[in-house]
């Protein structure tokens, strides 16, 4: 069934009016905003007043452009119209100089356009059954021009003419900015500056980034320069509090021939200034680590070795060697 037509178009003076502001019957001189044959007003005793067509026709959005048609009209004799809050401020009554209804305003032609005094235009759009699209909004955007949607798709199919104009007046219609110039360009601005801001923080880190490969770079040289790195792995024999390595280069250690190049692991090597360390491998394979075959590089990162007193169990403990732990310089990998 058709819905009720709640608004026509008075022919006297082509205004949009409710029924039962018009003579009853075929006396009322309305015509239908959609199809715009002859209407006649039914005043209401069961149902609300309302317009019906007068004869049979085949019209089916008599209701949908009633309801635009007077919508628009509304807003343009209201005077001034709520603006939805965005990002340039809160939700304002905003009081307009004129208005226009479907008049051109660049290369749209809006519901309605309304002006401020310094002639600055606002599109105003109507949405019973078609939202603003958003080809419409780039066009918007193309010509600057803003945009509020009105949503009166929900509205109560009963209204009447004051009924409507209330519901503006008093800001009960759904509105939202379906483009606002000004808000889009802040917006842009933004987005440039937080765009400004990543391009300087990447620039920034990749600096950082460079810095700090330089520096491992440097550290790794120096590491690969240092006695630690030069050090000569001597596997222990035996267990590690009485084992013994081969190789040692301090050539009168031991009085006996055959200890001759032998130094105790655990006795030995941990008071020598050579020692660089003990290598923590696997249980049976334990290695102490020994730069006495570069002496002159050896001696002057040994104070920590000097300063455990020649306390083997304690410099066992305390002092496992691993380059990060050895290294002369920060850790360099
Ligand atoms: S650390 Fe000293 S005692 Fe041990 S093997 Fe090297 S030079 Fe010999
Ligand atoms: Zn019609």
């Amino acid at each position: 069934m058709a819905l009720l037509i709640p608004f026509a178009r008075r022919q006297s003076d082509g205004r949009l009016v409710d029924a039962s502001s018009v003579p009853n019957g075929k006396r009322c001189d309305c015509t239908c905003p959609e199809c715009g044959a002859a209407l006649i007003a039914k005043h209401g005793t069961e149902k609300v007043s309302h317009f019906a067509h007068a004869n049979t026709v085949t019209c089916t959005g008599a209701y949908e452009t009633s309801l635009h048609e007077t919508a628009k009209q509304v807003i343009a004799e209201l005077g001034f119209v709520w603006l939805p809050p965005s990002s340039m401020g809160p939700k304002i009554k905003f009081s307009f100089a004129r208005a226009e209804i479907e008049k051109k305003a660049n290369t749209l032609r809006p519901d309605v356009t309304i002006y401020t005094v310094g002639g600055r235009p606002l599109a105003l759009e109507v949405m019973v059954t078609h939202e603003v699209d958003p080809k419409k909004i780039d066009q918007l955007r193309r010509d600057g021009l803003s945009c509020v949607e009105f949503d009166c798709s929900e509205l109560p199919r009963d209204l009447t003419y004051e009924a409507l104009r209330s519901l503006f007046a008093t800001d009960a219609i759904p509105g939202h900015w379906a483009f606002n110039f000004k808000a889009d360009a802040l917006e842009a601005k933004l987005a440039a500056e937080e765009q400004r801001r990543v391009t300087r923080e990447a620039i920034l880190q990749e600096a950082a980034d460079r810095r700090k490969r330089d520096q491992d770079q440097k550290d790794l040289t120096a590491w690969l320069q240092s006695p630690h790195a030069r050090a000569r792995e001597l596997e222990i024999q035996g267990d590690v509090a009485s084992g013994f390595v081969v190789g040692c280069p301090i050539r009168r250690r031991g009085r006996l021939e055959k200890f001759k190049g032998v130094a105790f692991a655990a006795l030995d090597c941990p008071k020598c200034v050579y020692f660089a360390g003990r290598n923590d491998g696997t249980a049976d394979r334990q290695f102490i680590k020994c730069i006495g075959h570069f002496p002159k590089l050896a001696l002057q990162d040994h104070t920590t070795i000097r300063n455990f007193g020649g306390d083997p169990g304690r410099l066992l403990e305390n002092k496992i060697c691993t380059p990060e732990i050895d290294a002369p310089s920060q850790n360099p990998f």
